[in-house]
């Protein structure tokens, strides 16, 4: 086992054309030298106002990495390449020995999520540019006696359904089921898994899920604020040496979460409007955040307390299927993404991904020896 503390890093976007021409002011700080990221209260008297009887003060928080991706100008602007290279290339290097792992994308709608996962055409994210690199390392392995097995799903949970994006929208939809097995832990029954055999295969397959989410999104207004996509690869090596005769398999999963936009888990517990705003609240969402405060709990890892049977995995369709990334046998990532200017929703991501960082996973190596 590998015991390890989930790794948390923040970004922060540049300003959107509309924010730009209103004059918005920024209230992100970033400090490279030792990853501190501030958020300043608002100057904005109107701004201030229309929160009457909050407190704004100056906010600091310590995560793994800051991404300053604000200001291309700047010299310590996080480019793609960049967030890629601290973080995503490690994680391929944990596939490939065997560790399952997991990084998701966590903050309100419109603050980066899919373009640092998925990226742009012309700006990739994490998703095209681990595949690539994948498929790179594969097709470089000088030793002839490993071969090996690549396969892709993707998926949405949208309103607590599971849909599979990797086969054509039907009418009426269809819901894949959750099972859990003694050999394969969690799964989608029913879940297509296509073989891949190159960076092109997966290319055309996230082409075609992302478009099957956003055909959806026309009609059924916004759907990815308010589905969680989770993009997996599934590496299997098998290696056999001649010397010993043996063979060993290793079957490594990554999941590539991109959450729901995070103002979908406010909601209820201060204003008890939840009939009100039914429609609105993300479950799968809202018991993420339970099951991570279960999870980030210091008496949880007391002798004598059973806190663990007290995280709340299957209370939603999400957190059941992520169970193992979230705080079993998994090397986690949360990339917190953040607007550069909405104080209230900018300090709730900020304190989520605080206290993400206290989750301690157990990852080990999935390999098997044959003879
Ligand atoms: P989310 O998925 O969290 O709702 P998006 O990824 O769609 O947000 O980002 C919102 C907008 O901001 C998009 O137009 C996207 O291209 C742009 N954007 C987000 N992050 C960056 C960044 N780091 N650099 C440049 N543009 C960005
Ligand atoms: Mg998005």
């Amino acid at each position: 086992d590998d015991p390890g503390n989930v790794k948390v890093v923040v970004r922060c976007r540049a300003f959107l054309k509309r924010e730009r021409d209103k004059g918005t002011q920024c209230l992100i700080r970033m400090e490279p030298a030792t990853e501190k990221t501030t958020l300043l209260a608002p100057y904005d008297l109107d701004l201030a106002n229309s929160h009457r009887g909050r407190v704004y003060e100056d906010k600091e928080f310590i995560f793994d990495k800051s991404f300053w991706s604000h200001d291309v100008a700047d010299p310590h602007y996080a480019h793609q390449e960049d967030v890629y290279r601290s973080f995503g290339e490690e994680f391929l290097d944990h596939n490939f020995d065997g560790y399952h792992t997991c990084i998701f994308a966590y903050g309100q709608t419109g603050s980066g999520k899919s373009y640092t996962m998925m990226g742009t055409p012309e700006q990739p994210g994490l998703i095209p540019r681990t595949c690539e690199e994948l498929f790179e390392r594969i097709q470089q392995d000088p030793t002839p006696n490993t071969t090996y097995h690549v396969h892709v799903s993707y998926f949405e949970v949208y309103n607590e359904h599971v849909r599979d994006l990797l086969v054509p929208r039907t009418n009426p939809p269809i819901y894949l089921k959750i099972r859990e097995s003694q050999t394969d832990g969690v799964y989608v029954q029913g879940l297509t898994e296509a073989e891949v055999k190159n960076y092109a295969d997966v290319e055309r397959l996230m082409k075609m899920g992302d478009m099957t989410r956003t055909t959806a999104s026309t009609k059924m207004n916004d759907t990815s604020s308010r589905s969680h996509a989770v993009f997996t690869i599934q590496l299997k090596q098998i290696q056999h040496s001649l010397l010993s005769d043996q063979t060993i398999e290793r079957c490594a999963r990554m999941r590539l979460v991109d959450l729901a936009g995070s103002e979908r888990a406010k909601s209820t517990e201060a204003t008890g409007q939840r009939l009100k705003e039914g429609g609105q609240i993300n479950k799968s969402l809202t018991t993420l955040g339970r099951v991570i405060a279960a999870l980030a709990d210091p008496r949880r890892h007391h002798k004598g307390r059973r806190h663990r049977d007290v995280v709340p995995y299957r209370d939603s369709v999400l957190t059941w299927l992520l169970k193992d990334s979230l705080g079993g046998n998994s090397k986690t990532a949360m990339v917190a993404c953040i607007a550069p200017s909405d104080y209230e929703e900018t300090l709730s991501t900020l304190r989520y991904a605080d206290q993400a960082k206290r989750i301690r996973t157990r990852a080990s190596v999935n390999q098997d020896c044959m003879s």
